[in-house]
């Protein structure tokens, strides 16, 4: 036969989760209480372990939308870049910003934006391959890192996720939003510092601002971001 133990365990009210032991003979007293005694001395430093990777996760995504934020694109930039360094791949970041994404919140409301703004990481999301995240860059602007992508996989990918936001209307509540977004993309540069792969997709996403929207512009070797601040602000100066 089989027996077994269960502990389910819990600190103040929140559940950790449970343990099971089984064998084929039955388990006497004395070790379940040598067992109880360790899981005792577990629990405590169980529970620190685990509100720790919550933590950090906070630390790294973005509450409303879910998807990793700003410091996590840094980091993974940071450890993405390095090894295209090192081995002579090719890697190509995106910056996906929504077109007039000002009008939505002014004409349904903020909450209907930030519906919008989860419903967009959905689908952009979905567009990349499963080793590509989606950051939030910024309010309604994202980075997707497509490391061992040529700029040719790249736009295709771009344009898988282009289509895949202006495809269909955007259902919230009653409201039947259509929504587009425009792609800045640029094909790493080799030993290009971080800052300077992510300003030239901002300013190749300008020129896409700048061309009607709803488009992708590739950034050219030698661009270099508009002043100050990328852009959002020159689009608004
Ligand atoms: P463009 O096509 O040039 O990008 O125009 P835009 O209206 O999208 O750009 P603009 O920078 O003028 O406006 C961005 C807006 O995004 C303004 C800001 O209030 C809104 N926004 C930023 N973060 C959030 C958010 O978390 N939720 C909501 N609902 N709106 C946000
Ligand atoms: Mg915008
Ligand atoms: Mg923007």
């Amino acid at each position: 036969g089989r027996h077994q133990i269960d502990y389910q365990l819990t600190l103040q009210g929140s559940a950790l989760g449970s343990l099971y032991f089984w064998r084929s003979y039955r388990f006497k007293e004395v070790e379940m209480e040598a067992l109880e005694s360790l899981i005792g001395s577990l629990i405590y430093p169980l529970r620190n372990a685990t509100l720790y990777r919550e933590a950090q996760l906070a630390a790294l995504t973005d509450p409303l939308t879910g998807a990793a934020n700003k410091r996590a694109m840094d980091y993974q930039l940071q450890r993405d870049l390095s090894m295209a360094n090192r081995y002579h791949q090719e890697l190509t970041f995106l910056l996906v910003d929504i077109d007039h994404f000002k009008r939505i919140n002014d004409t349904y409301g903020h909450a209907t934006g930030d519906s919008v703004l989860k419903a967009v990481v959905q689908r952009i999301s979905r567009c990349c391959r499963s080793s590509d995240t989606v950051f939030r860059f910024g309010g309604e602007e994202f980075g997707v890192i497509l490391a061992k992508a040529n700029l040719a996989d790249a736009l295709i990918i771009a344009e898988r996720m282009r289509m895949a936001v202006a495809a269909d209307p955007f259902i919230c509540g009653a409201n039947r939003i259509p929504v587009t977004i425009s792609i800045g993309c640029a094909p790493y540069l080799h030993d290009e510092p971080a800052l300077a792969l992510v300003e030239r997709a901002d300013a190749a996403l300008y020129r896409a601002k700048r061309a009607g929207r709803n488009r992708t512009e590739t950034a050219t070797q030698a661009e270099k971001a508009p002043e100050p601040h990328g852009a959002e602000q020159a689009i608004r100066a």
